[in-house]
Formats: C-alpha cells, structure tokens, sequence
C-alpha cells in the first residue's frame, strides 16, 4: 500500500488513541484517503498491547470518572469484537483511604455508575469471603464493589478497533516512522508529516503516542519545562514536562480457572490497597510496613493469575529514557525478582489458596514503560492550530472511548468530558485532586 501525498487527518500511532479515534472519524470522513493512520512497527505494538487490560471507574477525580464512564459505555457497545469481560472491579482499602473511596462511590451514584461500598471491618470481611471464602485480608475498612468495567483482552481489542477503522476506509500504514513536521510560512499550524517513506501534506494531526510522546513533543520543539501554579499562594513551580515510569507486572502460574468465585463464576477484577505488613511468602521476612497495593485478574492466554503492583519511576531526565525495544524487547526494563517477591506475597496475604505459590511465578520479561504528565493525568489538546495531542499518563488502555470525543472536537464539537484535561489547567492551577491510594493515577 503506497502512501498517499495528501489527507485531512494524519493519525500517529496504532494503539488504542489513535485507532478509536480513526474509527469514529472515519464515520464522517468517507473518502479514501481522508484519514490516514500511520504506525512504525504494528498496530498493538506499544503500550496497548502490553497492558493488562483493566477497565474501571474508580478514580478520586470527577472529571476522570465521567470519562471512564462514557468509555466503560464504548467498551460495552461491542463487547465480543473487544473480547471484554464485564466482571466488574473491586476496590479494597484500609482506613487511610476510606474517606476518598467513600466520595467516588458518592459521586458514582450522581452519575449512575452502578456500584456497592462495604464499611467497617467486619462487613468487608463478610462481603469478600461471600465472594472467595479463603479471603483472609486483615485491616480492610472499605470495600468499593463496581458492577460494571472489568478486563478487555489487549492485543484483540486494539486489532477490533483497527478492522472498524479499516471497514470504514482507513488505510493503516505500518512499517512507516513518523520523523517530522512540515510547516506553512504563514501560520503556526502543521502542514504535513514527514516520515521515512514520505511526507504527508495534511489539514489536522493526532498524535496519539503512547509512551513515545515525548519524542514527538521534540519534534513539534515544544517546552522541556512547564510552570505549574500553585493554587494556594499563586507562585509558579517550574517542572519538567515528562517522567517515565515503569510498570511492573507478572503471572502465576496456575491454572485458568484458579481465581472462579465461590459460586464457581469469573471473578471481578481484584484492586488490594493496605497497610498491613507484607511479609514474604518465602521465607517469612518482613517485604513493607509502608502503604502497598497490588491488584490482579485472570491471565488473558489462560497462564494463570495476571497482576502487578504500584509502578517506580525512572530517575532519568526523559530525554535519556530509551524507549525502543520497548515491552517484553528492551534490554534495560523488566519486572525484577524483588517485584515477584512482592507481589507473590501480596497475593498470599490476601487469599489462602497463594500461600506457598510463590515458587509458581513465570519469569520471563513483563512489563512495560509509561510516559507521564507533570501531574499524572492526560493532557488532550491542541497545538499550534492543528495538532491534537493524546498524552493520557498512561492511564489510556481503558479509556477507549477518548478517540470518540477527540473525532468529535477535530469535527468541530468540544467535549465538556475533554476540557478539564487541557495543558493550560498548568499554568491556571486548575489541577485535578489527589488521593491517598499508593498508585500515581488514582
Ligand atoms: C505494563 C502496562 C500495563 C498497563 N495496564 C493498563 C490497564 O490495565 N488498564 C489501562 O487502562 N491502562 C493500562 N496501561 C496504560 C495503557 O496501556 C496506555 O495508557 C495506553 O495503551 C496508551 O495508548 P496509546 O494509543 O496512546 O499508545 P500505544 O498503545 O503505545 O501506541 C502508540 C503507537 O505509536 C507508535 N509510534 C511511536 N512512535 C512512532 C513514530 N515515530 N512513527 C509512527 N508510529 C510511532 C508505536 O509503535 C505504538 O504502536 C498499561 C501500561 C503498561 C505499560
């Protein structure tokens, strides 16, 4: 398929962004040609074919648990082409967080999000060992059951999306890197996207990245720092505009049906926050006294028990983060041992049947980096006039209804779900509130 010399979109990057966005603008524009998705290695190829798939709503933010809603909605609209499993998602906290929990189940209702919140000790104790009776996770105070979300299956999701752009006409050009921008003499906007098979001459650009973001913000020489202001006394911070982060993930090896409720169905997908202490399940020794959190599902290829815990961030300026070979590729980022230490043991802390499974653990690479924002939550906006930029701090796999809205605002509707996540909340000190939860994006 050669590329053609001319669009009105050019998308970047075939993941779960650019591709649910090809999809939804594809329903309006119909011509051959008219959206063009380009991608350097394949569809699935970065962080949406590596993630473990998760899709929930609990987020402290208002304005993040409106999008996951809307999101939640596109991911039911085809739930066999997605391979989504609407088990649900649970979210288990000590006391330290009961208060925030407490307010999403809150503002869920507002919303209509269905969801149950469980309180006190003994009741959480109750509620879950009605749903596992080997549960055995001490010092739980709150229990935030949602009935909807659950896991979809990576790589087949993004290829479902990428043959509902293509039934559309979209033409996914892969194998081609994105390696500049063209630009008028008399504007700011973009003209075209150069690439290592040509360039582009286009009306509007969406980037949607993934973790190499970063390199595209450096093509477009937008700022390495931003200036965050601080609500309270007005000052301006200075902060750099990127971090990675590296998220670590495993599977244990038991069975598919290893995790079935007591009533022998599929279980919800599993989120543990605590402050208990974690000892190992090898040999005894204390892991953490400090908070700690892991969550975990089924395996999608069936290998087992499929999880991870909070991510670390990589202390490097982001310009010297290698990126490529990324995933389960790069040489330089994987889960390590103390992760499966870790994680093993948390999972024995929580349900009987893990105590003594830790030897079970697959080793081999897993995980994966993350490209985050100076205040861990997407930017969606526009620069220079007509490049859209997706940069969603990693929290995006579940977020497949994103590229919706974005085909809407490129067809000239803003989106009151996008508006609380452009850039210039920065510098106004319009930043989303934080929690208590051990996890960057909760
Ligand atoms: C280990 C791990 C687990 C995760 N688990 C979850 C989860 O359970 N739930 C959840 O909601 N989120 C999860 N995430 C986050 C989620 O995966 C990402 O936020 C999301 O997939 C990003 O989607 P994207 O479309 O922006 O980027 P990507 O899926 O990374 O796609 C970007 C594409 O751009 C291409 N590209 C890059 N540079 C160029 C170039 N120069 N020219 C052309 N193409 C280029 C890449 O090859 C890639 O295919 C996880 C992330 C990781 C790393």
């Amino acid at each position: 398929m050669s590329l053609p010399t001319k669009a009105k979109v050019v998308i970047i990057g075939g993941g779960i962004h650019g591709l649910s966005t090809a999809w939804k603008l594809s329903e309006k524009y119909k011509n051959p040609n008219d959206v063009v998705v380009l991608e350097k290695k394949d569809t699935a190829a970065g962080a949406s074919g590596i993630a473990c798939g998760v899709v929930r709503n609990n987020y402290f933010q208002p304005a993040m648990r409106e999008l996951m809603a809307h999101s939640v909605s596109v991911w039911e609209s085809d739930p066999e082409a997605f391979k989504y499993n609407a088990v649900g998602y649970m979210q288990i906290s000590p006391e330290v967080m009961h208060k925030d929990v407490a307010s999403i189940y809150e503002q869920q209702k507002a919303i209509g999000y269905e969801s149950e919140f469980i309180e006190g000790e003994k009741d959480c104790m109750k509620y879950m060992q009605g749903i596992f009776s080997d549960w055995q996770a001490k010092g739980i105070t709150s229990v935030l059951h949602e009935k909807k979300g659950g896991y979809a299956f990576n790589k087949d999701s993004i290829k479902a999306l990428e043959k509902k752009a293509n039934s559309n006409g979209v033409n996914v050009h892969k194998g081609v890197k994105v390696t500049g921008f063209k630009r008028g003499s008399n504007s700011n906007a973009i003209t075209g996207v150069v690439t290592d098979k040509g360039t582009i001459d286009c009306d509007q650009v969406v980037i949607g990245a993934g973790p190499w973001v970063r390199d595209f913000w450096n093509m477009l020489e937008l700022p390495k720092t931003t200036n965050i202001k601080d609500a309270k006394n007005g000052k301006m911070h200075e902060v750099e505009m990127w971090k990675y982060w590296f998220l670590q993930e495993g599977v244990l090896g038991v069975d598919a049906d290893y995790l079935k409720t007591n009533e022998g169905k599929p279980p919800p997908v599993i989120h543990v926050d605590t402050d208990a202490p974690l000892y190992s399940d090898k040999d005894g020794k204390i892991i953490t006294e400090d908070l700690w959190g892991i969550y975990y599902k089924p395996d999608i290829e069936g290998l087992g028990v499929q999880g991870g815990t909070s991510p670390y961030i990589v202390q490097k300026h982001f310009d010297e983060v290698n990126v490529d070979p990324y995933g389960i590729d790069s040489p330089e980022y994987q889960t390590t041992d103390k992760f499966s230490d870790m994680w093993t043991s948390a999972l024995a802390h929580i349900q009987k049947r893990f105590v003594g499974k830790s030897h079970l653990y697959r080793k081999g690479p897993s995980g994966g980096l993350g490209c985050l924002t100076p205040d861990s939550f997407p930017i969606f906006d526009r620069f220079f006039e007509n490049v859209y930029m997706i940069a969603d701090a990693n929290h995006g796999y579940k977020m497949i209804g994103v590229g919706h809205l974005v085909a809407q605002e490129i067809l000239g509707q803003e989106s009151e779900l996008l508006k609380p996540f452009r850039f210039d909340r920065y510098e106004k000190g319009k930043l989303h509130p934080t929690s208590n939860s051990p996890f960057p994006w909760s």
